[in-house]
């Protein structure tokens, strides 16, 4: 391990990627500490029943702007530019058209209200349509989008990424975290399983205390999630409070996925959708043979996420399979395969799905984003002003702490 490094990243997700490959060619030597025992943090591409599988990261929002898309075009990855299936039903099953239609006006008109005529307290359930037929559909997308309900979403800090988003969603065959975690250039010096337990601030430089040791460097860039920040796995100068005190008001959300592999013959077709039950904010929403492949995303937010780390995967499943049962007929449950569940919450070193301000804290995001002393900067998706809770986010948010590392050590240390 490098010793006294001149900037120490702390974090290898896309934020600490994107930092580590800012600085690779600055002159100025990186370490990257990495608390997990792989790369990428919350974008992981795994491999099961022989297909890569996302189970954080997964779509290239705002893919005609998103940097990610570049990389992947420069690197020769396939990106998959087709419009997802989100808004459709398959067959209309559960969810007649005139539902369907009624329903997405309800979201429209939420989302104009937010812009148009946003509630004084800043909360995102008071911009709902009172006694609405569709609050449960709602609240089941503000769980996808969000992570949480409506009731703790800022709705600034809501419409300042709707407002920025494009609305194009991209794929990558390969996965996400397969195109991230490749873009890791190895000036970065990546150490895995390696967590940092404590930042001190020592003379003019920053010391990092690991397992492994102390390692001294001229600056660092902290990247971990909003959860970590605001907890006490890293112990931190009292100097920080106010970044501490951001980051608890940009909590994490709960998403989850689960994977079923699909076996034997079955009315699944290929890049299909559909919403479990489109009154039950807690409900699954499903991705039908992505790609072809004979898998099911059953994608959950807020309560229907929180509901997996209450009860366990197993229940979660035998939940998802009755949605499906109850859309398709009893004949698939035989053709559901229970693969793989993402277990974000249950991640130690990560605590949840994607950051969301609490009503009134929007702000936090531009406190969160400070440097500290000229040697401590602040990344991670959580301090992105428009594009929190992405991947391509992420990367900014590091292209722009290692910039302004780079600014403020100006050259690398002699000798
Ligand atoms: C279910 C799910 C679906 C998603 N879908 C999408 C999507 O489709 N598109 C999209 O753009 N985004 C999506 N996201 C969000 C996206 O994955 C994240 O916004 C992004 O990956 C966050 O990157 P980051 O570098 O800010 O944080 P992280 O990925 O959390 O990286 C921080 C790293 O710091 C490490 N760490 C923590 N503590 C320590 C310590 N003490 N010492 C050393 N290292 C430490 C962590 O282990 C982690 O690897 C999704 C996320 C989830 C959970």
């Amino acid at each position: 391990m490098i010793q006294d490094p001149d900037i120490a990243i702390i974090g290898a997700g896309a934020a600490g990627i994107g930092a580590a490959r800012r600085l690779a060619g600055s002159g100025l030597s990186t370490l990257m500490l990495e608390a997990l025992p792989r790369p990428g943090g919350r974008a992981w591409t795994r491999e099961a029943a022989g297909v890569p599988l996302d189970l954080g990261c997964e779509w290239l929002h705002s893919g005609d702007r998103n940097p990610w898309t570049r990389i992947a075009e420069q690197s020769g990855v396939t990106v998959d530019r087709r419009e997802s299936a989100w808004r459709s039903q398959y067959r209309n099953l559960g969810f007649s058209p005139a539902e369907q239609a009624a329903a997405h006006d309800a979201f429209a008109a939420w989302g104009d209200r937010l812009v148009s005529a946003p509630p004084a307290s800043d909360c995102a359930a008071d911009a709902l349509d009172a006694g609405g037929r569709w609050t449960a559909y709602l609240q089941a997308l503000s769980g996808y989008i969000s992570g949480d309900e409506l009731e703790r979403i800022s709705a600034r800090d809501y419409a300042a990424y709707d407002t920025a988003s494009t609305h194009c969603n991209w794929r990558l065959p390969a996965g996400y975290g397969t195109l991230i975690t490749g873009s890791l250039p190895a000036s970065a010096n990546l150490v895995l399983g390696t967590p940092v337990e404590a930042i001190a601030l020592e003379g003019n430089r920053v010391a990092l205390v690991t397992p492994a040791g102390t390692i001294r460097a001229r600056a660092a860039i902290l990247t971990v999630s909003t959860a970590i920040l605001a907890g006490d796995a890293i112990a931190l100068p009292p100097a920080l409070d106010p970044w501490r005190d951001a980051a608890s008001r940009l909590p994490l959300g709960r998403d989850e996925k689960l994977f079923f592999e699909i076996v034997g013959r079955n009315p699944f077709e290929p890049e299909t959708h559909v919403i479990g039950d489109p009154h039950d904010p807690a409900t699954g929403s499903y991705s039908i043979r992505p790609f072809g492949r004979p898998v099911i995303e059953c994608f959950l937010g807020g309560a229907g996420a929180r509901a997996v780390a209450e009860e366990g995967a197993d229940a979660a499943f035998a939940r998802a399979t009755g949605q499906l049962v109850t859309l398709f007929g009893s004949d698939v449950r035989t053709c559901l395969r229970p693969l793989l569940a993402s277990d974000w919450a249950g991640t130690a070193t990560i605590g949840g799905a994607y950051s969301h301000a609490l009503p009134g804290q929007a702000d936090a995001r531009t406190v969160l984003a400070r440097p500290f002393d000229a040697r401590l900067f602040f990344a991670g998706e959580a301090t992105h002003p428009t594009d929190f809770s992405t991947a391509h986010g992420a990367l900014e948010s590091g292209i722009r702490a290692a910039e302004e590392a780079i600014a403020a050590l100006g050259h690398p240390a002699p000798g």
